[in-house]
């Protein structure tokens, strides 16, 4: 997928209302996106942005059900069993992962059990 082939995916998919922030550079090369339409600002790889269902934007939740829902959940496991002010920010999980951390390093700035990142990474391809 080039360039051009994603931009009229990205199109065909959100009807113009999500667009790239940065330069496409390859379908696995994450980007920050924004979505006009919710006003969400989110990163992810263009071939997931066009890709599945469960995948792509869905408005207001700017990682999808899938990755959201993980989220969430670990959110959860975490409050119950330490700080109940302690929620991991989709943002700032994010925001580690475009920055390059590991997980052993995500997982500590985070306070959540590495398992966990190590999980995500994995189905995203990153280990
Ligand atoms: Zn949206």
């Amino acid at each position: 997928m080039n360039r051009s082939e994603f931009e009229a995916k990205l199109n065909e998919v959100y009807g113009g209302t999500v667009k790239p922030l940065n330069s496409y550079i390859n379908e696995r090369a994450t980007l920050c996106f924004k979505c006009e339409q919710c006003g969400l600002k989110f990163f992810g790889k263009p071939s997931h942005i066009v890709g599945k269902e469960h995948q792509r934007h869905e408005c207001g939740m700017p990682y999808g059900d899938h990755y959201g829902e993980r989220l969430t959940k670990v959110s959860v496991t975490h409050n119950r069993k330490k700080n109940k002010s302690a929620v991991i920010k989709p943002e700032e999980f994010n925001r580690l992962i475009w920055e390059d951390y590991s997980y052993q390093q995500i997982a500590q700035e985070l306070q959540v059990n590495p398992n966990i990142i190590k999980d995500y990474f994995k189905d995203e391809g990153l280990i």
